[in-house]
């Protein structure tokens, strides 16, 4: 099959020749057609299956077809984080680059201003939902004319909490419209959303509980105060072109990329609580090759596409399998082959096991035996306990036991 299947314009055509592509992609293939003839359709397919174009290309088609450019836009699309909503946003500029169509992006960190006045000028809005319900609340945005709306990552916006914004947004959109939406992940909220969205829909579903084929899958025991020896160690023994790798929380990202710099790695990190600008050299050094190491946490990480990933390393393991899959699908993208890394402690054996049994993997952990001196070169210095006596029952009063703390990003 080739794109000229689709008998797209032919100004999308040479955009999409451009890009290099040749043959569309399953999700392409079986969602492209559906979109075209007005459906809404459920997209279930991993990340980095050109679930973007999926969409995008049959909305520019229909665009190009009914070309009575208002001065509000007619589409919307709600991603979950800045850098998915600047991709995609760049995605639909790239295929609509011969058609005159304008897209733009409408996300935190940066100025609202340029945000309010291409609602004037563009068809196509990509937004994170909570910089749109921020316009919205100042009455600076018409969403009056949108009749085609699209979720991307469905699933992670539900799991960051973005529900009451999408509710508020949803409730500004002209009843009649044409609804898209794609998730990695089928969990059951999603399909109560799906439920409440769309009308009506036709379902594509490509292998989203099989690992990508193209992404090998290993494992490495070890302990908390191991991790960093084991991590130098599989970074010098990996032949690899650039890494990425994920922590729990936002000062271990920030934290193990300075290590690493300073064991001689080009590392970076990315992190929520970074400036727009330093997220966007972060991304963009990593993009490049200027670092070859990029250490982020869940969320910031989301939606990266960048082709020199080799490997993804999970410093500390994913809460969930849907996270898993994620992490993971940054690698081994676009029929690419890609290695997944996971470093496990005996606290996450219950996790390992829920992926393994999920995603049908069957390869065993290995341990890998760190030299001594490897080991103590790398060992992280924990914090002396400061000895203030204290009286333990007034203490401990009224307190909860203590818990893991939220993994922020
Ligand atoms: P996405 O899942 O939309 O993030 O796309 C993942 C990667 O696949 C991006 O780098 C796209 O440019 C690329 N891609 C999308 N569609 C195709 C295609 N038909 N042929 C080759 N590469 C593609």
């Amino acid at each position: 099959m080739t794109f000229t299947t689709f008998s797209f314009d032919q100004r999308i055509n040479a955009s999409v020749e451009a890009c290099g592509y040749q043959a569309p992609t399953p999700i392409q293939s079986q969602t492209i057609p559906l979109i075209l003839q007005g459906h809404d359709v459920m997209g279930l397919a991993q990340t980095g299956t050109g679930k973007t174009a999926a969409f995008a290309l049959p909305i520019l088609q229909r665009l190009l077809a009914k070309r009575s450019a208002g001065n509000a836009p007619s589409v919307l699309v709600l991603a979950p984080t800045r850098e998915l909503a600047q991709q995609i946003n760049e995605n639909f500029t790239a295929f609509a680059r011969r058609t005159g169509i304008r897209s733009s992006v409408v996300m935190g960190g940066v100025g609202m201003k340029p945000q309010i006045k291409a609602f004037k000028s563009s068809q196509v809005i990509v937004a994170c939902p909570g910089r749109l319900v921020g316009l919205m609340a100042q009455n600076a945005v018409n969403l009056s004319a949108i009749d085609t709306l699209v979720l991307d990552e469905a699933d992670r916006m539900l799991d960051m909490g973005f529900m009451p914004d999408i509710k508020r947004i949803l409730a500004q959109l002209p009843a009649k419209r044409q609804n898209l939406l794609f998730s990695a992940t089928m969990p059951n909220s999603i399909r109560v959303f799906a439920e409440r969205i769309l009308s009506d829909p036709k379902t594509v579903r490509i292998n989203t509980a099989k690992p990508v084929t193209s992404i090998e899958h290993a494992f490495y025991n070890t302990c908390n105060s191991e991790k960093n020896a084991l991590l130098e160690n599989l970074i010098k023994n990996t032949e690899h072109q650039s890494m990425l790798i994920f922590t729990r929380t936002k000062h271990k990202a920030k934290s193990l990329a300075r290590r690493l710099s300073q064991n001689g790695h080009n590392a970076t990190f990315l992190q929520g609580n970074m400036s727009q600008r330093q997220r966007e050299n972060a991304l963009n050094g990593f993009r490049s090759g200027r670092f070859s190491i990029m250490v982020a946490t869940d969320i910031a990480a989301r939606g990266i596409d960048c082709d020199r990933i080799s490997h993804v390393i999970n410093y500390d393991m994913p809460d969930t399998v849907e996270a898993y899959t994620h992490r993971t699908g940054r690698t081994g993208r676009a029929g690419r082959s890609g290695k997944a890394i996971s470093l496990v402690t005996r606290d996450d054996a219950a996790q390992l096991r829920a992926i393994q049994r999920t995603m049908n993997i069957s390869v065993k952990p290995q341990s890998v035996q760190i030299p001594v001196e490897e080991r103590d070169r790398n060992e992280r210095k924990a914090p002396r306990p400061r000895r203030k006596p204290v009286n333990r029952s007034a203490a401990n009063k009224g307190r909860t036991p203590a818990r893991r703390g939220p993994r922020a990003a």
